[in-house]
């Protein structure tokens, strides 16, 4: 049997980003840039006036005091949007607003704070200003030329905005992932069907949907699958049109467990079958063709942890991320926890923040049929395989589960 370490990198290593396409900019956020991007041109293109006031000649400022303004004659109005149609001259002046490009003639901007204004057309300036005071240089956000965005860099809103200051109203993305979701078990019906003895609702293949979307990839609902390996096949083949498959269920030892003869007669050169693990030993991992395939357990428990596990960095990694794990925080067990020996364990857990400390305990029975206990759960507390005790007062490795909200609690700013 593989370790976790051992599975994650024979899959990371077998997956790669799947190919590229263009999008508009306003639907770029979150996706991975696979080009370069550089600017086109200055940003600002010109110099510009970074306060409501007036455009003048430093010089004709120099011996301004409040008691004796220098009073300067008023040539123009300026709004921003709009060019100038005079030059500023000596003893001249053009009031401006914040943004509009710097006239001619003017090396500097009096902030309005430091006039007085006697009347349409004149001007006090209080003190004297140096030169290019309260000016944006064209070129000081972006120079016509540079890279302002690499290729692989993850596209957030500050760069959905930097393209659009570049003029880039579509880029290149990584193509998310298309991934057919499969649950398994004669014992398995939809949530809306009549739920007769012995039949239990399709958990998974809702959670395992929600997912696969949450990581970016767009799922396709293959539905339920019976315990049989001819409709198990079928159903396989269906999958193929994806770039990943994940099915659930019957990849145990068990008499009814068809998936692994099933995925093996669709032609799937298995990479592994088991995982040394609690919860998800049971996790098949192989590939048909381009497409991956991750056969996770039944237990509802199991394959959402295998999902994060393995499956959500494999998804980031064809999105062309290169950030592809949760992240993991420090938290001090307030509990003890027996644990099988050899077997590295993701405990379910809830943080509770003192101070600057994180303390965790478990949420309750540790069943990887109890799906309550992922929903209550903030992370996956991570026991190592040598292992057999965790002690209540022992800092622990937590990996946070999506949308924990415990470190935004804290509100310093
Ligand atoms: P299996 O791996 O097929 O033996 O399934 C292990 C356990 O997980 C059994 O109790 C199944 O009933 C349960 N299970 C399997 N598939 C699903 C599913 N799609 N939704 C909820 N529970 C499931
Ligand atoms: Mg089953």
């Amino acid at each position: 049997m593989i370790s976790v370490v051992e599975a994650r990198d024979a899959i990371l290593n077998r997956v790669r980003p799947i190919g590229v396409e263009r999008v508009d900019i306003a639907s770029a956020q979150g996706r991975v840039l696979a080009e370069d991007v550089h600017a086109t041109r200055n940003q600002p293109p010109w110099d510009n006036s970074a306060m409501d006031g007036y455009a003048v000649r430093a010089a004709d400022t120099a011996s301004s005091t409040p008691d004796a303004p220098a009073e300067l004659e008023i040539v123009e109005d300026l709004p921003a949007g709009y060019v100038a149609k005079c030059a500023v001259g000596h003893g001249q002046a053009i009031h401006i607003m914040t943004g509009a490009p710097v006239p001619e003639g003017a090396d500097t901007i009096v902030r309005a704070e430091r006039t007085l204004r006697v009347d349409e057309r004149r001007v006090r300036i209080l003190q004297p200003v140096e030169p290019g005071t309260d000016l944006r240089r064209a070129g000081e956000d972006l120079r016509e030329g540079d890279l302002i965005i690499p290729s692989g860099m993850l596209i957030r809103p500050a760069e959905v905005g930097l393209l659009a200051s570049t003029n880039r109203s579509h880029v290149s993305v990584y193509r998310r992932p298309r991934v057919a979701v499969l649950s398994t078990g004669d014992e398995i019906v939809d949530v809306d069907e009549p739920l007769e003895d012995g039949k239990i609702v399709d958990s998974n293949g809702y959670a395992l949907t929600a997912l696969v979307a949450d990581a970016g990839g767009i799922p396709l609902r293959l539905g339920i699958c019976p315990d049989t390996q001819e409709t198990l096949e079928r159903s396989l083949r269906d999958g193929l049109v994806a770039d990943a498959i994940i099915t659930s269920g019957g990849v145990s030892v068990g008499e009814y467990d068809y998936v692994k003869a099933a995925l093996e007669a669709v032609g799937t050169s298995m990479a592994f079958w088991k995982v040394s693990m609690t919860p998800g030993r049971p996790l098949a991992f192989g590939a048909i063709d381009e497409t991956v395939v991750f056969g996770l357990p039944g237990n509802p428990v199991a394959s959402m942890v295998t999902f994060e596990l393995f499956m959500r960095p494999a998804l980031l990694k064809m999105q062309g991320y290169t950030h592809l794990y949760r992240p993991t925080i420090r938290a001090v067990l307030l509990e003890d926890i027996a644990k099988s020996l050899g077997r590295k364990q993701f405990i379910r857990v809830t943080l509770e923040r003192r101070g600057d400390t994180f303390f965790a305990s478990r949420t309750g029975a540790q069943g990887s049929g109890i799906l309550r206990s992922m929903s209550i759960a903030d992370g996956l507390a991570v026991s190592h395989e040598d292992q057999e005790f965790m002690k209540a007062g022992q800092e622990i490795e937590v990996m946070l589960l999506g949308g924990y909200s415990g470190l935004s609690d804290y509100r310093n700013y």
